[in-house]
C-alpha cells in the first residue's frame, strides 16, 4: 500500500486495504470522494446519522497528505488569531478559535467511542521566537490569542535545545498516529454499513434529475449528495486560483541521547520548523518538519531534506535518519479554509480545501460542517468557511492574479527545457524535461537504463511539469497536479494522465 510519493513516511506501514464488497449500481445518499482524514471522518459522521455513504478513493485510504502529514493536533493555526481579527473581525475570529477546540474534541470523542488505539495524547505546545523580528511576531500572536480568549502564556524555559529569545506555552494540544486513527474510523464506518471502494478515480460529476452522476474509473455512480474530500477539487474550479499548492518536508530521527522533547514545538522562521515525537515499534523518533516551498518551484527537492537535516543537527544530538518524506498542502488566499458548497455548482455538491498546515483539525471539522449542512440544513461555520466567499482584502486580487500569472508564465516559459539529440545524453537516475524532434517530453531514466517518456504538458492547464527528485514525481508548478514516472495521476486537480510515449521506437534512441 502506498502514498503519493516514492519515499516512505513514518505512518505508511499501517496503511492497509479497506475496500468493501459494494454494489455500485445502487443509489447512495452521499458519495465522499477521497479517503484521507477529511473523507473518512465525514463518511463516518454521516453514516452514524443514517445516511448510506460510499467512500471513493483513487488509490488507497491514506494515500494523500494524510499519509504524509506530521499529525500535530493544535488549535492555534498557521493563520494567526490577529490575522483572523484583522481580516474577518473579532466575532468571526472567536468562532475560528472555537473551531480548533471543537475539532480536537471530535477526534477525542471518536477515539473514545470506537476505542481507537492511535497513540492519541494531549500535550502542551511551545511557540518560540529566535530573533527580534520573531519576538515582535510572537507578541502579535499572543495579543490576538488573548482577544479571542485562547490561552498562551510566556515562559522562560522551553523543552527544546534551541536558543530562543522569547517563548509561550499553549496547553491542551495533542498528537496522534493519523493512519491508525483513520483506520479505526474506517472500521467503525464499515461496521455501521458504510462502503469503501479503493482504486476508483473520480473524473467528473453531472446533475441528472434529482441525483448526481459521478463518472469514475469503475463506471457511473449515482448519489444524492457528493463531497469532494480530495484536498483540492478535481477538474477546473475558481478554488484553483484561490489556493496555492505547497510542499513541506519531514524527517524522523533517532537521537544519541535520550533528550527527546515530549511536547510539541514550533519556531517562527519563515517557513517555520515544527517538532514532535513518535514511537514506532518501541523506537522513539523525533519528527522535524519545514523547508516548505510552492510545488514545482524548487530546482532540487532533494536539497530541501539536506537543509532540514543540517538545521536539526545544529541543535539536536542526531544519530540516524529513519524516515524522510514530503507532502503537499494548500494555502488559501485569505487564510481561512474553504469548507462548504462547491462554487459554481449544484447545491448538493460540497468541498473542503485550503487547510494550510492544519488539516488534521480542519479535515475533522469538515465532517461536522458537512453533517450539519446535510442533516440540519445549516452549520455555525457555514459563513466563515464558505468556499464562494470573496474577501475584498488587500492582497486578494494580487494573490489570484499572481496564481493566474504564475500559470501563464509557466505555460510560456520553455527556457528550462533542454534540447537533446539522443536519449543517451540523459544519465541513469536522471530526469529532465527535454525538447526532442520538435516536441517537449518528461524523460526519466532509471538506474538500470529503463526510459520513461511522457509528454511534459500538464493536461489540467497546459503548464510544463517539473521533476521532483525527492519523491520521483512530475509536479505541475501551476496548480499542483502531480504524476508518477509512468504519467499516472498522484495528486489532482488534473483528472487526466500525462500522455505516455514509452515504449518509444528503438531507432530514436
Ligand atoms: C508535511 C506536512 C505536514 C503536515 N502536518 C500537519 C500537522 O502537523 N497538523 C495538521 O493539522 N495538519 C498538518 N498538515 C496538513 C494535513 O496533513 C492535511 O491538510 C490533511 O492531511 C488533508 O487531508 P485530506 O483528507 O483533506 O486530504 P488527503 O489526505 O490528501 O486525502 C485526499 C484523498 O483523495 C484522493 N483523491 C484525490 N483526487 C481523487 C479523485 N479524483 N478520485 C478519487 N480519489 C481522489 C487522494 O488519493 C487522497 O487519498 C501537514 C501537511 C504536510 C504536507
Amino acid at each position: 500500500m502506498y502514498r503519493d510519493g516514492a519515499r516512505k513516511s513514518i505512518w505508511q506501514e499501517e496503511i492497509k486495504k479497506k475496500s468493501t464488497e459494494t454494489d455500485l449500481y445502487r443509489m447512495f445518499d452521499v458519495v465522499i470522494v477521497g479517503g484521507g482524514i477529511t473523507g473518512v471522518s465525514t463518511a463516518l459522521k454521516l453514516q452514524e446519522s443514517g445516511k448510506k455513504c460510499l467512500i471513493l478513493e483513487a488509490a488507497n485510504i491514506g494515500f494523500g497528505t494524510t499519509g504524509g502529514t506530521t499529525a500535530h493536533l493544535n488549535d492555534f493555526f498557521d493563520t494567526t488569531f490577529t490575522q483572523a481579527i484583522n481580516r474577518f473581525g473579532l466575532e468571526n475570529a472567536k468562532l475560528y478559535a472555537e473551531s480548533g477546540k471543537d475539532a480536537i474534541d471530535i477526534i477525542e470523542d471518536n477515539i473514545r467511542k470506537y476505542n481507537i488505539q492511535c497513540d492519541f495524547v494531549r500535550k502542551p505546545a511551545y511557540l518560540f521566537a529566535l530573533d527580534e523580528k520573531q519576538e515582535k511576531q510572537l507578541k502579535d500572536i499572543v495579543e490576538g490569542a488573548s482577544r479571542v480568549g485562547h490561552e498562551m502564556m510566556y515562559v522562560s524555559e522551553i523543552p527544546f535545545p534551541v536558543p530562543f529569545k522569547e517563548a509561550v506555552v499553549i496547553p491542551g494540544q495533542g498528537s496522534f498516529h493519523p493512519i491508525k486513527y483513520i483506520k479505526g474510523l474506517c472500521d467503525a464506518f464499515i461496521q455501521l454499513g458504510g462502503s469503501i471502494v479503493e482504486e476508483c478515480f473520480c473524473e467528473s460529476h453531472e446533475k441528472k434529475d434529482d441525483s448526481i452522476i459521478l463518472t469514475t474509473s469503475k463506471g457511473e455512480i449515482k448519489a444524492e449528495y457528493v463531497i469532494y474530500a480530495t484536498h483540492i477539487p478535481p477538474g477546473v474550479n475558481i478554488l484553483h486560483f484561490t489556493n496555492a499548492p505547497y510542499r513541506s518536508y519531514a524527517i524522523a530521527f533517532t537521537l544519541k541521547d535520550e533528550n527527546y522533547p515530549w511536547e510539541l514545538g514550533y519556531d517562527l522562521e519563515d517557513p517555520y520548523h515544527y517538532y514532535r515525537i513518535q514511537d514506532v515499534d518501541g523506537q522513539k523518533l523525533l519528527i522535524a518538519g519545514g523547508e516548505d516551498h510552492k510545488t514545482g518551484h524548487s530546482d532540487d527537492t532533494g536539497e530541501c531534506f539536506s537543509r532540514l537535516e543540517n538545521y536539526v543537527r545544529e541543535y539536536f544530538n542526531v544519530e540516524t535518519v529513519y524516515y524522510s518524506w514530503s507532502s503537499q498542502y494548500y494555502e488559501p488566499v485569505d487564510g481561512f479554509p474553504y469548507i462548504g458548497k462547491l462554487p459554481g455548482n449544484d447545491e448538493k455538491i460540497y468541498v473542503a480545501t485550503g487547510f494550510r498546515g492544519n488539516g488534521m483539525i480542519f479535515g475533522t471539522l469538515s465532517s461536522q460542517i458537512f453533517h450539519d449542512l446535510i442533516i440540519n440544513g445549516e452549520s455555525k461555520y457555514e459563513k466563515i468557511f464558505n468556499p464562494s466567499r470573496i474577501k475584498p482584502l488587500a492582497g486578494f486580487t494580487e494573490f489570484v492574479k499572481e496564481n493566474a500569472s504564475v500559470a501563464f508564465d509557466f505555460i510560456k516559459d520553455k527556457t528550462f527545457i533542454e534540447k537533446i539529440e539522443s536519449f543517451s545524453e540523459v544519465r541513469e537516475g536522471e530526469a529532465k524535461v527535454i525538447r526532442y524532434e520538435g516536441n517537449s517530453y518528461a524523460l526519466y531514466k532509471e538506474n538500470n537504463g529503463m526510459l520513461h517518456l511522457l509528454r511534459s504538458t500538464c493536461p489540467h492547464a497546459g503548464c510544463e511539469v517539473r521533476w521532483n527528485s525527492a519523491e520521483l514525481s512530475w509536479d505541475c508548478p501551476c496548480h499542483g497536479s502531480r504524476f508518477n514516472v509512468n504519467g499516472k495521476v498522484l495528486t489532482g486537480p488534473t483528472t487526466k494522465k500525462l500522455e505516455k510515449i514509452f515504449p518509444y521506437q528503438s531507432n530514436k534512441s
